[in-house]
């Protein structure tokens, strides 16, 4: 006899650079406006006002380089970032020791229906429906910190069929990921699986079925996601 009174729901596990076995994902947070271009575009002050984060779901995370444009929305736009899978947590973390929680990287999509996000901070209302939904986090395969490094700089760029849409640096982070990682830990119990979404750089701009978008970050390669 089983012991759920349901199937149970798949895990969510991505695939790692260099061996079959895979990364088991516990949460995703994302940080908002984190890149001072970014936030000027989106009307906002680029000074360093406190992190802000929301979350998606963990399957919203989608490796499959498909994003099935989603329903309700005439205005879905991309957001490359860097993701960082965490491979312990805890609560109180220090700047100084947040890097040695990080199993790895790879680079991700916050998806986003702008029209819905729009129309919820306008009633300031949560953003969930603009942000999380099926699929709304492409992501690659994730590369361990033991052999990439710790990446905190590095070009990040987004191509939409060849046009170069957004052009930054990790560097140019308002708040680094060590930064984001201790802050989280103060509200949160961060934990092994835990994956944070970094912020973007500007250029975010709507996607149509039948684009092709190409993201690369230095150090991760590149990652090609079809919109259908
Ligand atoms: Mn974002």
């Amino acid at each position: 006899m089983s012991d759920f009174v349901i199937d149970c729901p798949p895990r969510v596990a991505l695939p790692v650079v260099g061996t079959d076995a895979k990364f088991p994902v516990r949460r995703v947070y994302c940080i908002g406006r984190n890149y001072a271009a970014h936030a000027i575009e989106m009307g906002h002050d680029p000074n360093r006002e406190p992190p802000f984060f929301f979350q998606k779901n963990a399957d919203n995370l989608d490796p499959s380089g498909v994003f099935p444009y989603p329903p309700m929305s005439s205005d879905v736009h991309h957001e490359v970032e860097l993701a960082v899978m965490l491979g312990a947590g805890g609560r109180n973390i220090s700047t100084e020791t947040a890097l040695s929680k990080v199993y790895g990287y790879a680079i991700a999509l916050d998806m986003t229906r702008r029209d819905l996000q729009g129309a919820q901070k306008k009633l300031g209302r949560p953003w969930e429906i603009g942000k999380a939904f099926e699929s709304a986090a492409p992501v690659g395969p994730v590369h361990p910190a033991t052999e990439v490094g710790h990446r905190q700089a590095g070009r990040i760029t987004l191509h939409v069929n060849g046009t170069l849409r957004q052009d930054g640096n990790l560097a140019q982070m308002i708040w680094k990921l060590p930064e984001q990682i201790a802050y989280l830990s103060e509200y949160y119990e961060l934990s092994a699986g835990d994956v944070i979404l970094s912020g973007t750089p500007s250029g975010v701009a709507a996607v149509a079925r039948g684009d092709s978008m190409v993201m690369a970050i230095e150090g991760l390669g590149s990652l090609e996601v079809a919109v259908e």
